[in-house]
């Protein structure tokens, strides 16, 4: 019964569930906060760089949605890459609020001229003409920035789109909307091969016209990425009329629109990583396929299948341990169980534990350790909240090895 082969600990890159090699859509969140980014430790789970994410098709096209603080982390990604020269990247930008553009000045490939971007966003009523070529201008315009913008040598092609244009870039066909936000906002649908992605960020429901619009946008949707930065009651209330929505209303257009997985996303600055744990946990109970983006976090689609992964945000000082422990959560398909294990690997942030059963990624699970003192005869068991933050289903035969972190 007990397990004998022993993984590394290490993050894996490799996705956790088996899908089909061929094609796949993968979409990698490298901001996921809302209107400014977060340093502090209650935020570190869920991460503090504003929205950025990175969707490659299945033929290896490269888009990035929005242009947040999570822009420069990805733009270091693909500096340290092998095949880092010649990026070509074909990036949206839904709207002109500082969180999704204050990310570009700091986007190192574009100051190489080997690389080339294909920038599209809508022509605002305030900005005029070529808007998000201003907006390079105006935020690289002395003193607001030390470099020049003839710094900035990557070739880059600005397009104009608007809410209904419907068009193609190599690998998606792509469908623009219009979505309820102060000085307007675009949501984008990218139909690929392997599945369907549909990003909404900042929009808040109640307007009937702009919320079918949403609906049309989400329709089907293999993953539908929703703003859900203030809670339902907080949108009914002191928050209405600021132009985000709940996961209330994600849930309400995920189930009208046939969508077939939630994310919420656009996390409010003031939301701890223990309050978006009980957004999420209220949110599962409306919509059983909802998930809260989370910086670093990985979704590959394919074959009608979604795997996810959420590496850790740091790296802790590991330690091989042998303690028994028993543990209580849900599974995948909702079931509560409770059963004995051995930690053999742990850190103060968190463990490697092997199970007999899958709990749901993003749960929680309740962890006892017997003895875990030096003591002799001490018997009082030391009692921990974990959280999932990773499956390796079939690592051992019959076993999954289960990546939680600590939360009290
Ligand atoms: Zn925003
Ligand atoms: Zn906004």
């Amino acid at each position: 019964m007990s397990p004998t082969k022993s993984i590394a600990a290490e993050p894996k890159t490799k996705p956790s569930r088996k899908i089909a090699p061929e094609p796949v859509v993968k979409l990698r969140f490298w901001g996921v906060r809302g209107s400014t980014p977060t340093v502090d430790k209650a935020t570190w789970r869920y991460g503090g760089n504003t929205p950025c994410l990175e969707l490659t098709t299945p033929g290896g096209t490269r888009l990035i949605l929005d242009c947040g603080t999570g822009l420069r982390m990805l733009g270091r990604h693909l500096e340290s890459a092998p095949e880092s020269r010649g990026v070509e990247s074909y990036v949206f930008v839904t709207h002109y609020h500082w969180d999704h553009i204050q990310g570009i000045p700091f986007f190192a490939p574009l100051y190489s001229e080997q690389n080339r971007f294909h920038f599209y966003s809508f022509r605002s009523e305030y900005l005029g003409r070529d808007s998000l070529k201003r907006v390079f201008e105006a935020q690289m315009a002395h003193p607001y920035f030390p470099v020049d913008i003839s710094a900035m040598s990557a070739p880059r092609e600005f397009i104009e789109v608007s809410g209904g244009d419907q068009f193609d870039v190599p690998g998606a066909r792509v469908t623009a909307r219009w979505l309820h936000h102060p000085q307007g906002c675009l949501g984008f649908r990218f139909e690929t091969p392997a599945g369907t992605v549909a990003y909404a960020t900042d929009n808040e429901p109640g307007n009937p016209k702009l919320d079918q619009s949403l609906r049309e946008l989400a329709a089907g949707a293999d993953i539908f990425i929703n703003d859900a930065q203030f809670t339902p009651e907080q949108l009914a209330t002191t928050r209405k009329g600021w132009g985000h929505s709940s996961w209330l209303a994600g849930a309400k257009t995920a189930e009208e629109a046939g969508v077939k997985n939630l994310v919420l996303f656009h996390h409010d600055p003031d939301s701890t990583d223990k309050m978006m744990d009980s957004i999420l946990r209220e949110a599962r109970g409306k919509f059983a396929h909802v998930w809260a983006a989370a910086e670093g976090m990985v979704m590959t689609l394919g074959q009608g299948n979604l795997d996810v992964v959420i590496p850790p945000v740091r790296e802790w000082l590991r330690r091989e341990t042998h303690f028994r422990a028993r543990v209580s959560g849900f599974t995948d398909a909702g079931q509560a169980f409770e059963e004995e294990t051995v930690i053999r690997d742990m850190s103060l942030h968190g463990a490697l534990i092997y199970l007999d059963h899958s709990p749901k990624l993003q749960s929680e699970l309740q962890v006892q350790l017997d003895n875990p003192g030096i003591e002799e005869g001490s018997n009082s068991p030391l009692r921990l909240r974990g959280y999932v933050v990773r499956i390796d289903p079939e690592v051992e035969k019959d076993r999954t090895a289960v990546g939680i972190v600590f939360t009290e």
